[in-house]
């Protein structure tokens, strides 16, 4: 349902809350971010069924990081829960997944993946994504992550972290909206421009097809197919 991601050098939980309330208007189940910085060694993570305010009272005192992404969840493919909210992680809790969409071909993956030892943590479709992601021999996340939407069919907005690469974000859309925030030395990114005109009126939207990486100072966007793009950042007129 709703995406929110920032990288950068601030507090980065409370930044991904105030996105997350930005975005509750649009109606979800569950929400959960997961976070990373220079001094947070992996990922860290927390997810609640219920309300962002659920969420936020989950979170503990000391929580520090620059880098994270969340997310509010809307059931398509299993119940609300705890287990079912994103972001989704794989079992060595490096890779990180938040989605919007549906991901159509997920029950035949779940099949392959499950046959292969997967294990899986919840009943989403999403969580295919994590798995296919982790597993990928690919030597850079955008490589992993264009191996894995190779295999996908269906729609989707998502935003990966991966603690070995814990510089950066990389996005992609495919019918479901992604939207970057360029701000000065930091960089945001969301399914929906309400989660983003509080810390910058620069954005790109990014069409069907197309990916990002995300990194403090610099954003650069291609094709699912690893061709470069242009993208210009348009101002967007917003009422406050
Ligand atoms: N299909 C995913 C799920 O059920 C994502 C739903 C959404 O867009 O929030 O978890």
């Amino acid at each position: 349902c709703g995406i929110v991601g920032y990288i950068g050098k601030r507090d980065v939980a409370p930044l991904l809350l105030e996105g997350l309330q930005r975005l509750e208007y649009r109606g979800y189940d569950s929400a959960g971010l997961v976070i990373t910085g220079p001094k947070a060694a992996g990922l860290k993570m927390v997810k609640a069924k219920g309300r962002v305010r659920d969420l936020e009272a989950r979170v503990p005192k000391r929580f520090a990081g620059t880098t994270g992404i969340a997310h509010t969840r809307w059931a398509t493919h299993g119940a609300p829960s705890d287990e079912n909210a994103h972001p989704h992680l794989d079992p060595e809790n490096k890779v990180a997944v938040v989605h919007n969409g549906i991901i159509d071909n997920a029950a035949e993956l779940r099949a392959k993946l499950g046959a292969d030892g997967v294990v899986f943590a919840s009943e989403t479709d999403t969580e295919v994504l994590t798995h296919l992601i982790a597993r990928s021999e690919a030597d850079t996340l955008e490589e992993k992550v264009r191996q894995t939407l190779k295999l996908i069919e269906g729609t989707y907005g998502i935003a990966v972290m991966h603690a070995d690469f814990a510089d950066r974000i990389v996005v992609a859309r495919n019918g479901s909206p992604v939207v970057l925030g360029i701000g000065e030395k930091e960089m945001f990114v969301a399914s929906d421009v309400a989660a983003l005109v509080t810390h910058t009126r620069q954005v790109v939207t990014l069409d069907d097809g197309e990916m990002a990486t995300l990194k403090a100072d610099d954003f650069r966007t291609y094709t699912t197919e690893g061709s470069r793009t242009t993208a210009t950042p348009t101002t967007v007129e917003w009422e406050a």
